[in-house]
């Protein structure tokens, strides 16, 4: 019901409210969580718009702070806040983490990501909140709220992988931008997108497997009518690491230089693995026209048709053949 949503609303916002004020104000919090904010070249004016902080590394400092206030543990259950162990104790979800609350874009928190400090891998990197009555993963996109209005001003949307990548860009003054931390694109996010501007363009981490492995994920946002672009960042690199690496006004150069178009994007990465190989040519062919068709736009997708053409070294009628073939089979 709308009261039981209204308290885990409540309670997220409580929550983060403690987050805040345990790296803020605490010792253990400004040593560690703050300073490692710090450490990664974060801008307080950031940390504070994007209400990030620090959660305590102990087992039930959130919970009785809260039920301490009257706050019912069922609540604390429903949003993954607490967890209860097989002996019926709860105990915190987020202990000894970085905490990135998640709004949805009304700027109502709905969920976090917590961070570990360590290096080694025995914790996970990230904890996320599970999915709950107000938090629906394939629906949100972390930093929409911060970035819509500048998303529909400039009629483009970043979009990068992790957390600490928006926190970055947007600092570097490009707020545009957003993540689906983690999870594949879905649908959902794709629409979510659309309703403030019809362009895309990713910014991917720059490691070859998962370029590749995305390719296809992405005819999606082509289904959904949208423009896509792509930027790739040198090996090793995320959009976070090279922001801090080249600096913000070298990082906007790098950007405009190297958008390229995701249809021409895929064409050449395609084409560069067929090499010379005939029956692997004529694969890509098939891939790319397939990519064209999710087109809706017909005369958009006449123009792909063209400049594939020319990429592909292959008669643009044959492309036109191909394309009506699989338009043909759709219907
Ligand atoms: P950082 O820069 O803090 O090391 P990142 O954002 O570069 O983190 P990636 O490994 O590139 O981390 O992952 C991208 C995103 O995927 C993360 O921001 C997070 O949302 C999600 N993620 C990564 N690792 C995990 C994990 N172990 N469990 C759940 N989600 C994860
Ligand atoms: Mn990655
Ligand atoms: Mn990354
Ligand atoms: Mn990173």
């Amino acid at each position: 019901s709308d009261n039981r949503r209204e308290n885990l609303y409540v309670i997220s916002s409580r929550a983060a409210k403690f987050f805040r004020e345990t790296m803020w104000e605490t010792e253990e919090g400004k040593t560690i969580g703050l300073g490692y904010f710090r450490e990664r070249g974060f801008r307080d004016d950031i940390l504070k718009k994007f209400e990030l902080g620090y959660s305590p590394g102990s087992w039930d400092a959130l919970i009785e702070k809260t039920l301490a206030e009257g706050f019912k543990e069922s609540v604390l259950e429903d949003t993954g806040l607490a967890i209860r162990n097989d002996k019926g104790k709860l105990y915190d979800r987020f202990r000894a983490r970085v905490m990135f609350p998640i709004h949805n874009f009304t700027g109502r928190i709905i969920g976090f990501g917590g961070r570990t400090l360590k290096t080694d891998k025995s914790v996970p990197k990230y904890v996320n909140s599970p999915e709950s009555e107000i938090y629906h993963k394939s629906n949100v996109l972390y930093g929409l709220f911060f970035a819509k209005k500048a998303i529909r001003d400039l009629d483009n949307c970043y979009l990068v992988e992790g957390y600490a990548d928006v926190l970055s860009v947007h600092q570097a003054g490009i707020e545009n931008v957003v993540a689906s931390s983690g999870t594949s694109l879905t649908t959902e996010q794709v629409r979510l997108i659309g309703r403030f501007t019809k362009n895309i363009t990713i910014l991917y981490d720059g490691d070859a497997a998962g370029i590749k492995a995305s390719l296809r994920g992405l005819d999606m946002i082509l289904e959904e009518g949208l423009n896509v672009k792509v930027v790739l960042f040198p090996d090793g690199h995320d959009p976070d690491s090279y922001v801090h690496k080249i600096g913000s006004s070298a990082f906007k150069t790098y950007i405009e230089k190297n958008q390229k178009d995701f249809i021409l994007f895929k064409t050449s990465i395609l084409l560069k693995e067929a090499g010379s190989d005939p029956i692997k040519k004529a694969g890509v062919i098939h891939d790319v026209v397939e990519s064209i068709a999710k087109i809706p736009d017909g005369i958009k997708a006449s123009v792909f048709i063209r400049e594939c053409s020319s990429l592909l070294q292959m008669e643009e009628r044959i492309l036109i053949a191909e394309l009506n073939k699989l338009r043909l089979g759709k219907s």
